[in-house]
């Protein structure tokens, strides 16, 4: 099962990502993780994309295509994966179809997690991430037991650098301008299905797995 999880930043990607990696069995693949984690350990990728990310902007789309077509060939992926930030415009969108094609795979369903730019705002300003696990915390809505620590693992909890409020506008406006057009093109392709990224994380999971299980039947 081949699932690519939309949504604006702060719309909780990340976290049904991580649930529904679980639940299936299946990797997540998160292009703004791995390109932290490139970032983190300065590799040449890395150097290369935080101008970018710094500014709130797309990385340029052969650095992600790259990254993402490498990573859905390898051994762990055969049963299926979850792209979580990925594709974030219509080009990556083509480049993936082709990559899968060559691979005799293709996309079984595109879930939209929706929520409105003023829930989205507060969320990404108050949103910290641990250092090390990538859990999610927000400083009012959610906050760790123990302040600056992560409930999971312990590790320092932060606030990513691109979650300041200067550059979540930027993000915001990216996402509208470039990322948006996917619903359509989704929809036009008979995958799209939009889901309301509003409420309890659980009662969300199970909505996209409701979903995710009527297209099964309905296939
Ligand atoms: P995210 O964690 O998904 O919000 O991504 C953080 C940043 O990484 C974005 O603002 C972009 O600069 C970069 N990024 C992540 N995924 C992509 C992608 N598919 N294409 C281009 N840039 C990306």
């Amino acid at each position: 099962m081949n699932l690519i999880l939309l949504g604006a930043p702060g719309a909780g990607k990340g976290t049904q990502g991580k649930n529904l990696s679980e639940r299936f069995k299946i990797p997540q693949i998160s292009t703004g993780d791995i390109l932290r984690a490139n970032v983190r350990s300065k590799t040449s990728l890395g150097l290369k994309a935080k101008e970018f990310m710094d500014k709130g902007v797309l990385v340029p789309d052969n650095v992600v295509v790259d990254m993402v077509s490498d990573r859905i060939q390898q051994e762990d992926c055969q049963k299926g994966f979850i792209l979580d930030g990925f594709p974030r415009n219509i080009n990556q969108a083509e480049v993936l179809e082709s990559t899968l094609k060559t691979m005799n795979k293709s996309i079984d369903k595109v879930i939209g997690i929706e929520v409105d730019r003023k829930e989205l705002v507060r969320r990404l300003s108050g949103r910290r991430v641990c250092r090390k696990c990538g859990a999610s915390y927000h400083v009012i809505f959610n906050p760790p037991v123990n302040i600056g620590m992560c409930d999971k693992c312990d590790s320092e909890i932060y606030q990513r650098d691109d979650d300041k409020e200067e550059t979540i506008e930027a993000r915001l406006g990216v996402y509208e301008q470039e990322t948006l057009p996917l619903t359509d093109y989704y929809i036009r392709k008979g995958l799209y299905k939009a889901i309301d990224g509003i409420g309890g994380m659980d009662q969300i999971t199970n909505s996209i797995v409701d979903a995710i299980e009527k297209g099964r039947s309905n296939s």
